[in-house]
């Protein structure tokens, strides 16, 4: 193989695992190709640590396994891991100046668990720092480039995932979600992408930004390859207070996602040419108000219309305080950032200023080198938000209306519908550098996203067609679940993807 992207040649994980199995190629020929891949396509920005000898001691793992008939489910599949995603050997910097040398004694749990069933680490993907922002362009090692086109942002903050699979450097990717990172970036690079319910996927050893929203998800290309990753990745873990033992009566054991996922495919086969029939769509008045650009609009108004023809129903449902979860989410994460960044003081990790009077300034001072402006940013907004007089007008009162959001979703999935579909993103990627004057402008695009985080729901985004001047950037159709309906998300968007080719399409070729 030479250094061509993978999608070239290799349409899914499956694809690839039964060319790895008959030995048509190793997955040390596989892990160098793609890391050349990688290489002539350095210009993206997406990846911001290789260390190929780490690969291939993996990829040689990989293959003795395959040799001895012991391989894992991804034994041998090139992926790589979001930049907040602690890693031996790797370096983990949050694409912060804060990290810029850290190299974590341990992996994430995340990181462990696919390493674990054969997956090989091609490094560590470009994000926005410390997990914060909707472009990617927050990042000490500059912004990531859209693979569709190289001047537009591929989203955020897990830009680096989004678009490395999107250029076909990897098979899959992991990333964090705590407002939309996984959904947003994957809409905007069109792949798929996924975060489950809160408490799915352990978050030992992910960077924290708001520790009561962040999840890990997974991002590929097909639904079904999210779920070879997403089974994989989730599962009770000891090392983490809000991982859950038991989701829904079933235990939070991998295997469980991929069960629900072969449950409701079963069902759909047997239901001959309506598949979906009886699958009730909610679609939110609120998705589609006036800031929602055209081509998005049409877009998803005809994916709708291809749910439909399998057999669903779309029910018009409502979600009042759509607009709120903005001011909602941006008090509570940047609230919860501030506790958790505390941790960085120059003291036992992290950049320390050189010169420094007494402990005081030299506390103050490594943090003010060491975090990026946005960061600074939502420390200073979350410092202001829990201190002393107004913590109840700010905090208390986000967090009240943090329940009413919660109580709008329980009550449309307990009555008017089974799944909720829309936009993931108001507006296709956007150029680089255009929001630097007002680098609050992204906030308001998280709207369609951060509802779903504030609520610890599962959501996805998968690919649903193209807009903007020359038809050349893609859009996102959002899927959102109920509480523990990963595996029947995954379904629902892999029978869309068994009739279009939308999450085919690669850039250049289209
Ligand atoms: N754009 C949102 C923010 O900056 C979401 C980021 C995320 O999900 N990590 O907070």
């Amino acid at each position: 193989m030479s250094s061509i992207p993978l999608h070239s040649e290799f349409d899914s994980i499956e694809s690839l695992r039964s060319a790895l199995q008959q030995r048509k190629l190793s997955a040390r020929e596989l892990a160098v190709s793609a890391l050349d891949a990688a290489q002539a396509q350095s210009d993206l920005n997406a990846f911001v640590h290789i260390a190929p000898e780490l690969t291939l001691a993996q990829a040689d793992a990989a293959d003795q396994s395959i040799a001895s008939g012991t391989a894992g489910l991804l034994a041998g599949i090139p992926i790589a891991h979001k930049d907040v995603f602690t890693t031996q050997g790797w370096r983990t910097t949050a694409a912060s100046k804060m990290l810029a040398d850290y190299v974590s004694p341990f992996d994430a749990t995340v990181v462990s668990r696919l390493q674990q069933a054969g997956a090989v680490s091609l490094g560590k993907l470009n994000c926005d720092e410390f997990a914060m922002g909707s472009g990617n362009e927050n990042s000490i090692f500059g912004p990531v480039k859209n693979p569709w086109d190289h001047s537009a942002v591929p989203g955020g903050s897990s830009g680096g995932s989004a678009a490395a699979v999107a250029a076909g450097l990897v098979m899959a990717s992991t990333g964090s979600d705590t407002g939309g990172s996984v959904r947003q970036p994957a809409a905007l690079c069109g792949v798929s992408g996924i975060k489950p319910t809160y408490g799915t996927v352990s978050r030992f050893g992910m960077i924290a930004y708001g520790s009561s929203l962040d999840q890990a998800g997974p991002l590929a290309r097909h639904a079904k390859d999210l779920l070879e990753l997403l089974d994989t990745m989730s599962g009770f873990d000891p090392h983490d207070s809000t991982s859950l033992e038991t989701c829904d009566g079933a235990t939070n054991e991998p295997g469980r996602i991929r069960s629900d996922f072969n449950k409701a495919a079963q069902a759909q086969n047997s239901a001959g040419a309506k598949p979906l029939a009886g699958l009730r769509i909610g679609v939110p008045v609120e998705f589609f108000n006036a800031g929602l650009a055209e081509d998005i609009a049409v877009a998803v108004e005809a994916a709708l219309q291809t749910f439909e023809a399998l057999g669903a129903v779309r029910v018009s449902i409502s979600l009042p305080r759509t607009e709120l979860s903005i001011p909602t989410y941006y008090v509570i994460a940047p609230a919860e950032a501030s506790s958790n960044l505390s941790r960085f003081d120059g003291v036992r990790y992290g950049h320390r200023a050189a010169q420094y009077g007494d402990l005081t300034e030299m506390i103050s001072r490594s943090r003010t080198e060491g975090f990026g402006p946005e960061v600074l940013r939502r420390i200073m907004v979350g410092t202001y938000v829990l201190s002393h007089g107004y913590y109840d007008a700010y905090y208390l009162q986000a967090q009240r209306v943090r329940r009413m959001i919660v109580n709008d979703f329980e009550q449309v999935f307990s009555s008017q519908c089974d799944v909720i579909m829309g936009p993931v993103t108001p507006n296709l990627a956007r150029h680089i550098g255009d929001h630097r004057e007002d680098p609050t402008a992204d906030w308001l695009a998280d709207i369609y996203t951060l509802g779903v985080s504030l609520a610890g729901l599962p959501a996805m985004s998968i690919p649903c067609g193209f807009g903007g001047t020359q038809n050349r950037l893609p859009i996102g159709l959002q899927i959102i679940g109920n509480y523990f309906s990963e595996g029947r998300l995954l379904a629902v968007a892999d029978r869309f993807q068994q009739i279009t080719d939308w999450h085919q399409r690669t850039p250049g070729q289209k």
